[in-house]
């Protein structure tokens, strides 16, 4: 069975073409500048050669009738027809509460997808585009919607209501959604049998540190509380985004910046965050390379960045009542040995115990990194949100 997995954003449309019976990778590329002038598909199959096609894209469906002749192509392609798809997964971000887990999409799913993308209006359209381009090229293939939001939809009213007058939340659904949520649920599994454990026994922090960052306490399998909120601003710092804050800034901003509400948000989501204190990028690359050159405001973004992740694991072990594991994912997470052990460096008191010797010039390999004695256990783990919706849509199809 070879699954499509699909993951379209406002102007780019990243793909993946995985063989479930053996779950290995036949091909992966992306369509970007999609709209825009320059636009062209990035189409690499692992074991052919990879090509750029430089063409107009003027939607996504334009885009991905173009993946879809490259999957085919006899020098590139890795299907010898269409018929060889079997099924369609599309990520989509935000489902509201509607769904707590992945779903055949009908056009009642459709429909409910559509009055959430008030909720994510950056995210969902694009995502449901996808979904429309598939439904006219691909009509006979299934499809399924995998959603970022679902996998906390499991966490307690505790954990979700914001203590804003309820009648807000009933009236326009202002809570707690979390995202990021698949990567979340992919590295837990991987964890417990890293772990050799059952997952419905397992108290773990995951902490997902990319450019987009989130933790999420997985108490037995399932999220019960997470650091994103009503959108993915909340929490962590992030690359560009500044996370949890005192919200009375907000108005205050506005007055003595004469700013727009827009203006204000447009801070808090682009200008903010590592990027905003240290004022050299968002790429915590070059923000490790600025502080090695003692550039103080570097330095000091990736310790704000650092304890924040560390107080998150605290409370969420505080709300568990334990830990076994802390989990490292995502970008910063696999591939900064810094950052893991900087986040540990507090946690032996709770007897999360980093072994530097396991830790230093680790990069994406799934591994534990704590000292044996260690009775929390700290894990890099690779993350593959692909594979996960692939997964997903098998299960469903099946
Ligand atoms: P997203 O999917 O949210 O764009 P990723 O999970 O791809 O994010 O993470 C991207 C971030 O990971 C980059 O911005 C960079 O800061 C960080 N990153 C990647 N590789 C390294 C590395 N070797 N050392 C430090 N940070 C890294």
């Amino acid at each position: 069975m070879k699954v499509l997995v699909l993951n379209c954003g406002s102007s780019s449309l990243k793909y993946q073409i995985i063989n479930m019976e053996n779950e290995t990778l036949l091909a992966k590329g992306v369509a970007e500048r999609i709209g825009i002038e320059g636009s062209f598909v990035k189409h690499e199959p692992v074991d052919k050669d990879k090509t750029v096609i430089e063409v107009a894209l003027h939607n996504h469906k334009e885009a991905i009738k173009v993946v879809l002749d490259a999957l085919q192509d006899k020098d590139h392609g890795v299907v010898s027809t269409l018929d060889e798809i079997n099924a369609v997964g599309h990520r989509v971000v935000h489902a509201g509460e509607k769904f707590s887990g992945s779903v055949m999409i009908t056009q009642e799913v459709i429909d409910a997808l559509e009055e959430c993308s008030d909720l994510a209006p950056l995210h969902n359209p694009p995502n449901l585009m996808g979904i429309y381009a598939c439904q006219e090229i691909l009509a006979e293939v299934p499809m399924v919607g995998v959603f970022d939001t679902a996998f906390h939809q499991t966490m307690p009213k505790s954990s979700y209501l914001y203590a804003l007058p309820y009648e807000l939340y009933e009236k326009y659904k202002i809570r707690r959604y979390g995202f990021h949520g698949t990567s979340h649920k992919y590295v837990a599994i991987k964890t417990a049998e890293l772990l050799e454990k059952p997952l419905e026994t397992l108290k773990l922090v995951t902490c997902h540190l990319g450019n987009g960052a989130s933790m999420a306490a997985v108490m037995n399998g399932k999220s019960i509380d997470t650091t994103m909120g009503f959108t993915p601003l909340e929490g962590l710092a992030m690359g560009t985004r500044c996370g949890d804050l005192d919200p009375a800034i907000i108005s205050y901003i506005m007055e003595k910046e004469g700013l727009d509400i827009n203006a204000v948000n447009n801070i808090m989501n682009k200008k903010s965050g590592v990027l905003g204190i240290s004022g050299v990028s968002s790429d915590f690359r070059d923000i490790e390379n600025a502080a090695a050159q003692d550039n103080e405001r570097a330095q000091v973004a990736l310790e704000i960045f650092y304890k924040r992740v560390t107080k998150y694991i605290g409370a969420y072990a505080a709300e568990m009542g334990g830990l076994d594991a802390v989990v490292f994912t995502a970008g910063l997470g696999e591939n900064s040995d810094t950052a893991r052990k900087e986040i540990c460096k507090t946690l032996a008191f709770m007897g999360a115990n980093i072994d530097d010797s396991k830790n230093d010039n680790l990069r994406g390999k799934e591994a534990i990194i704590s000292t044996d004695d260690s009775t929390v256990k700290i894990v890099l783990m690779p993350t593959n949100e692909e594979l996960m919706i692939a997964r997903e849509t098998k299960a469903l199809i099946s």
